[in-house]
């Protein structure tokens, strides 16, 4: 039987960025994923473009992550704007407010998988167990027990979960997780558009569906997220490129003039899970097996960055201090930060994706009113802004810098 110190279940971004973390701190650690690591190497396109943090893309930098991605993979979110029904006007997220020169980054999800996969590779530490699945955990205070589906057993001090938000291994630990359902499917589909899109994300809570818009690198291409009743979902889904395209310009009702189809079209199940606990004996989850945000907040692999890099510096530190890895007070301190860290935006998020796909007359009225005072309360998209161009390093924020040269915050 193999023995590691630490067994990662899930080279998913969450899992390699990780295995990335832990290089060079002595420790020893297995990756097990069902994928093969050729289609690790080369990841298939799942459509999704990821809205990065500046704090994210330093932490890729950190990782080495950063420098693998090709110029032509990252597009610059400059500005975001939120709409509210038919209206025009809506909450304007302005880079120029942040202090910074753009709000983000966005990077195709394949491109940060490959990335990582390189880095994982290059440092030439971690043990990939690839074409197997994990299918049965234990531990107890003597040690854990990964059973592969090969029939193959890996011993290790610790088990670390990133094998996604419906992680059968955190289930498998005996941990409940609270998860909602939206009952609803999210498509995801690069587009030419007629017009440009002067590198602004929207967010469009349209009535009967919620529209989002990314813009790529090509200032009249852009990755356009549709959230439908399942059904009608797949209906889009099934159309040919020429009737996706009238759809989508229907959709967005022309603000970016002619849409056409680029591909390809991905869909997703919408469900939040926040899970009760992080840890257990001798396991912790990371990534989305931690937090499965919605993506509509576009934070899910942001709080995986975060979540992973907390989870390996306490480890770093208990070596360092000779304390063993699943001691309780290593394990809690990442259950506590990471809570504290993303537990607020969680809850925030169900709130607003509840409030604004809930179309009834009430509703809508609390959902314009809402949209105005975020507009006009200045220190509201302030916290925001903060948020996203915050990017960890000790010292003010460059927005409070900024904002501490005109007036107190
Ligand atoms: C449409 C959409 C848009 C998004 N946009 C953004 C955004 O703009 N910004 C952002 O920050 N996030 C965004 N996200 C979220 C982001 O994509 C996820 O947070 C991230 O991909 C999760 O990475 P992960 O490694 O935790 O999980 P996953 O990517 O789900 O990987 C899990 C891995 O575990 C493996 N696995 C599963 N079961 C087992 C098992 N039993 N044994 C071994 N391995 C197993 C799988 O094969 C997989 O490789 C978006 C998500 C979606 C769906």
């Amino acid at each position: 039987m193999s023995r590691f110190d630490i067994v990662v279940v899930g080279a998913g971004p969450a899992g390699l960025s990780f295995a990335c973390s832990l290089a060079g701190s002595g420790l020893s650690v297995a990756l097990v994923e069902p994928q093969l690591r050729a289609a690790l190497a080369d990841p298939a396109d799942d459509g999704r473009e990821i809205a990065l943090t500046h704090r994210s893309r330093r932490l890729m930098q950190d990782l080495g992550l950063w420098h693998r991605l090709a110029d032509a993979e990252i597009a610059t979110l400059r500005d975001a704007l939120v709409l509210d029904g038919g209206d025009t006007d809506g909450l304007f997220f302005r880079h120029e407010d942040s202090g910074q020169s753009q709000l983000g980054w966005l990077v195709p999800n394949r491109a940060i998988r490959r990335a990582a996969f390189e880095a994982m590779t290059a440092a030439g530490e971690a043990t990939l167990i690839d074409g197997v699945r994990v299918v049965g955990v234990h531990a107890d205070a003597d040690g854990a027990e990964v059973r592969l589906d090969s029939g193959e057993r890996l011993r290790a001090d610790l088990i670390v979960a990133a094998d996604s938000r419906f992680s059968e291994t955190r289930r498998a630990m005996g941990i409940p997780a609270t998860m909602r359902d939206f009952g609803k499917t999210m498509l995801v589909c690069r587009v030419r558009h007629a017009l440009e899109h002067a590198q602004t994300a929207w967010e469009w809570f349209d009535y009967g569906q919620t529209l989002a818009l990314l813009p790529l690198r090509d200032t009249h291409a852009s990755s356009v997220v549709l959230t439908l009743r399942h059904q009608e979902a797949l209906r889009v889904q099934a159309m040919d490129a020429d009737a996706f395209g009238a759809d989508m310009t229907r959709r967005f009702r022309g603000r970016l003039g002619a849409m056409t189809f680029i591909g390809p079209c991905c869909a997703y199940p919408l469900v939040g899970v926040y899970p009760q606990r992080f840890v257990a004996e001798r396991f912790a989850t990371i990534g989305d097996a931690a937090v499965g945000m919605h993506p509509v907040t576009a934070h899910g692999f942001n709080f995986g960055l975060l979540g992973q890099d907390a989870l390996a510096r306490a480890l770093r530190e208990a070596r360092v201090a000779g304390r063993p890895l699943w001691a309780c007070s290593v394990l809690e301190r990442y259950e506590r930060d990471h809570r504290h860290a993303t537990r607020p935006l969680y809850l925030a998020t169900q709130l607003l994706a509840g409030l604004y796909t809930d179309d009834s007359a009430p509703a809508k009225r609390v959902r314009r009113a809402a949209l105005r005072i975020a507009q006009r309360i200045g220190p509201f998209r302030r916290m925001v802004m903060e948020a996203l161009t915050d990017d960890g390093r000790p010292g003010p924020p460059p927005l409070r810098k900024l904002v501490g040269r005109l007036r107190p915050l």
